[in-house]
C-alpha cells in the first residue's frame, strides 16, 4: 500500500522547534546552569496505584511567557490503557500538552492527574518513572550507544538492550559500527542522524516499558520503510498501555480511542476516527488533504 500524506504543519508557520529533548532536558538545565522549572512539592510521596494509570487534563491553561497563552483550557482523559491521538497544526499546542505530562513546567490554571494523582504533588522521579517518552527532537548524551539505551533501564542486560534495538530497527545500524554498542555518540563521538536518533529513543522507550507512553511525532524523522516497520512495534508497545500519540500522519491515528484536533491552544474537535470524518470538519479535510497525497 503506498501512503501519500502532507505533514500537518503545511498551515503553520515554519519554525524551528528548540532543540530540546524531553528526556534529556534535566541535563540542559544544569549545563545551562538555569533554575530548574519545577520542584518536589514539601513532603512529595512517590505516585502510587500505575494498575489503572489513567490521565487527566482539567481545564489546564498554560504559558511559557505569561505575556502569550498558549494552553486555552485544555480537557481530555486518557483512560487506562487507551490511547488518545492528537492532531493539528504546527505550533499548535501538541508537544507542549507532552511536556506538561512529563511536568517539565508547572500549569498556570487547573490540574493534571495521573492515577488519580496531581502531578506536581507526586516526586518528580516516580513520575517520570512511569512515563516514557519518544520526543520530536531526541538529544542524546554524549556516551556510549549502551547506555543512550539502557538509560531508562538502568541495569538491563546487553540482550535486552539488543531486543529492543532491533525493535527499533537501530540495531544492524550500530552492530555495523566497529565498537557496536560501545559506540560513543554525541558530540565528540558518532554523529548521528535526525532519524537513527530517533530510533535509538524509541529502544530506549521500549526497553524502558513503563504503564504511561507518550509518542511525539515519534516517527517523523523516519523513512517510510522503517516508519511502518516501527509503527507496528509502537502499537504493540502502546496495547494496554495509557498513551498520549502526537502525530504528524493521520493513518496512524485511526485505531486510537479518541483523537483530538487541536487549534491554536485549544481543542476544536474530539471524536473517533469514524466520528471526526462525519463531522466534515476540520479533521475531515484533514484527511482528505492526506488521502488525496497533495504535499
Ligand atoms: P506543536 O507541537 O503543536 O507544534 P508546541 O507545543 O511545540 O506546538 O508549541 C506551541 C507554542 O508554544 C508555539 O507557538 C511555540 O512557539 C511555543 N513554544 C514552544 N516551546 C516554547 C518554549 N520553550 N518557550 C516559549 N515558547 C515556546
Ligand atoms: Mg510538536
Amino acid at each position: 500500500m503506498i501512503q501519500l500524506y502532507i505533514p500537518l504543519n503545511f498551515l503553520g508557520v515554519i519554525y524551528r522547534e528548540i532543540k530540546q529533548s524531553l528526556t534529556d532536558l534535566d541535563k540542559m538545565f544544569t549545563l545551562m546552569d538555569r533554575e530548574r522549572e519545577v520542584a518536589d512539592a514539601p513532603g512529595a510521596q512517590p505516585l502510587v496505584g500505575l494498575a489503572q494509570p489513567t490521565v487527566r487534563f482539567e481545564n489546564v491553561q498554560f504559558a511559557y511567557d505569561p505575556a502569550r497563552p498558549i494552553l486555552k483550557g485544555i480537557s481530555f482523559e486518557i483512560p487506562a490503557g487507551k490511547t488518545v491521538a492528537v492532531v493539528g497544526p504546527s505550533g499548535s499546542g501538541k508537544s507542549t500538552l507532552a511536556r506538561l505530562l512529563f511536568r517539565f513546567y508547572d500549569i498556570q490554571q487547573g490540574r493534571i492527574t495521573l492515577a488519580g494523582q496531581e502531578i506536581r504533588d507526586v516526586t518528580q522521579a516516580s513520575l517520570r518513572q512511569a512515563i516514557g517518552i519518544v520526543p520530536q527532537d531526541t538529544v542524546l548524551f554524549n556516551d556510549t550507544v549502551a547506555y543512550n539505551i539502557a538509560y531508562g533501564r538502568p541495569g538491563a542486560s546487553q540482550a535486552e538492550i539488543e531486543e529492543a534495538a532491533r525493535a527499533a530497527r537501530i540495531h544492524d545500524f550500530i552492530a555495523a559500527t566497529p565498537k557496536g554498542y560501545a559506540t560513543q555518540v554525541g558530540e565528540r563521538g558518532l554523529k548521528l542522524s535526525g532519524g537513527e536518533k530517533q530510533r535509538v529513543a524509541i529502544a530506549r522507550t521500549l526497553l524502558k516499558n513503563p504503564p504511561v507512553l507518550i509518542f511525539d511525532e515519534a516517527t517523523s524523522a523516519l523513512d517510510s520503510a522503517n516508519e511502518r516497520a516501527i509503527q507496528a512495534e509502537l502499537q504493540s508497545a502502546a496495547r494496554n498501555r495509557t498513551t498520549l500519540l502526537i502525530a504528524h500522519r493521520l493513518s496512524t491515528v485511526v485505531d486510537a480511542h479518541q483523537i483530538l484536533v487541536m487549534d491554536a491552544g485549544q481543542i476544536v474537535e474530539r471524536g473517533t476516527h469514524g466520528e471526526l470524518l462525519a463531522l466534515d470538519g476540520r479533521y475531515a479535510s484533514m484527511w482528505a488533504l492526506q488521502q488525496s497525497g497533495m504535499e
